[in-house]
């Protein structure tokens, strides 16, 4: 399963997105079922930054405790066995919810922080140690300090398949291969190191990701789902799902999107057809999704109420709430270019690559909106076999939204 040319996978959310691979396909990991990791968290002996919110001694991960985060302690991140509740916003947690509770995403925090012998700077030196050299480091000292290896091997295909490198803070400067990253999908290393007689791999899509800025729980889930998430779907991005998925690269992750979660089959979207009148309830918490058909090929609406309900997006005291709230409406073209396969129709009707969103995408009652079928080309007319369809919120009771679809006639047909 590996390819060579999937050398590196580079991901940014505050910083220019670089990609080292064509988009590839994925799942890499299995998503169903039980999933055991291993959480590691380092820090620089020299990292000193710190902000109010990220220094807040339990929401926060201040700087000078030396210590591993207390939003991290117990099974407040990692529940250590499959349960029927995890502990609420917890990484378990999150993938119990994203998958309908097909998805047990379970493991081991190690309970000591990695305070890096050496400052920033001399990991910093690619050629000669770089994020390959610390990794391979850190994992030695697991490994004098009793961590067994094969506990990571769900599959049982003899390499570990998850470990999360859990950096406190590095700037913005080179951490090598040489690009402003927030996490990376591998370590870094070619050769893989052998532990208890399992492989760990340092090439995507191998034994796992590294990440820097997890200051607070929200911050640590959302660069984890990111990366995560290029196991599920492989190298490049969705680019134009912005903040209401978690494959964009490019945006702080909340929750999963309706196609996320459906391409994982974790959800299953009712369809709904002209003249039909339906409810949606809370996306995140109910699990309740419309698919409209748009006539066009295999092209789709994927039609998702969000009302910040979930703890997921409810963000933080570094990051806020979910941008909008509101009707969320997706087209879906299967059978593009991956970063366009999900663009977002919004209220506003500006959704551009760019985008993170904002409140002015969401819909709200009393709404009315035109979805048209794509052209196949920019010049071709509009097929008056696929006329367009016209949504419309027709009442909200507290965040439920009454939705009625109606086909519109081409009035220029005679
Ligand atoms: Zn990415």
């Amino acid at each position: 399963m590996k390819m060579k040319w999937l050398n590196v996978l580079l991901c940014g959310y505050f910083f220019t997105i670089v990609e080292a691979a064509p988009a590839g396909a994925g799942p890499y990991i299995p998503t169903k079922g039980t999933f055991r990791v291993l959480a590691v968290f380092v820090q620089f002996r020299d990292d000193t930054w710190d902000h109010p919110c990220p220094s807040d001694a339990k929401k926060g991960w201040p700087a000078a405790k030396h210590a591993i985060p207390e939003w991290a302690r117990g099974s407040k991140l990692l529940h250590p066995k499959k349960a029927r509740r995890y502990s609420k916003g917890s990484l378990s947690d999150y993938f119990a919810v994203m998958s309908s509770g097909k998805f047990h995403f379970i493991g081991d925090v190690f309970p000591h922080l990695y305070l890096t012998p050496q400052p920033f700077a001399f990991y910093s030196q690619k050629e000669k140690r770089g994020r390959a050299y610390l990794t391979a480091k850190i994992i030695d000292w697991l490994d004098i300090n009793g961590v067994d290896f094969s506990r990571y091997d769900n599959d049982d295909d003899g390499d570990v398949d998850f470990i999360l490198f859990l950096f406190r803070h590095w700037k913005t400067e080179l951490f090598t291969p040489g690009a402003g990253y927030q996490g990376i999908s591998g370590f870094g290393f070619n050769k893989p190191i052998i532990k208890d007689g399992k492989k760990i791999i340092g090439i995507f899509p191998g034994s796992g990701t590294m990440q820097r800025g997890n200051y607070t729980l929200a911050n640590c889930r959302s660069i984890v789902t990111h990366e995560i998430s290029h196991f599920f779907f492989g190298s490049g991005h969705f680019s134009r799902i912005g903040s209401f998925g978690i494959h964009d690269g490019n945006a702080f992750c909340y929750a999963m999107s309706g196609y996320e979660r459906e391409l994982l089959d974790w959800i299953t979207p009712r369809e709904i057809s002209p003249g039909k009148t339906v409810t949606l309830t809370d996306a995140i918490t109910t699990n309740r999704y419309f698919k409209l058909k748009s006539g066009h090929g295999s092209e789709y609406f994927l039609i998702e109420n969000r009302q910040r309900k979930s703890i997921f997006e409810k963000g933080d005291c570094v990051e806020g709430a979910l941008p909008a709230q509101g009707l969320l409406i997706a087209r879906i073209r299967p059978n593009v270019t991956k970063s366009s396969r999900i663009t977002w129709v919004t209220a506003d009707k500006t959704f551009t690559i760019n985008d993170k969103g904002k409140a002015e995408d969401a819909f709200q009652n009393g709404a009315t909106v035109l979805l048209e079928p794509s052209r196949a080309y920019f010049a071709q007319p509009a097929s008056s076999a696929t006329p367009p369809f016209q949504l419309k919120i027709l009442r909200q009771k507290g965040t439920k939204l009454t939705i009625r679809v109606d086909t519109v006639k081409n009035e220029t047909t005679h």
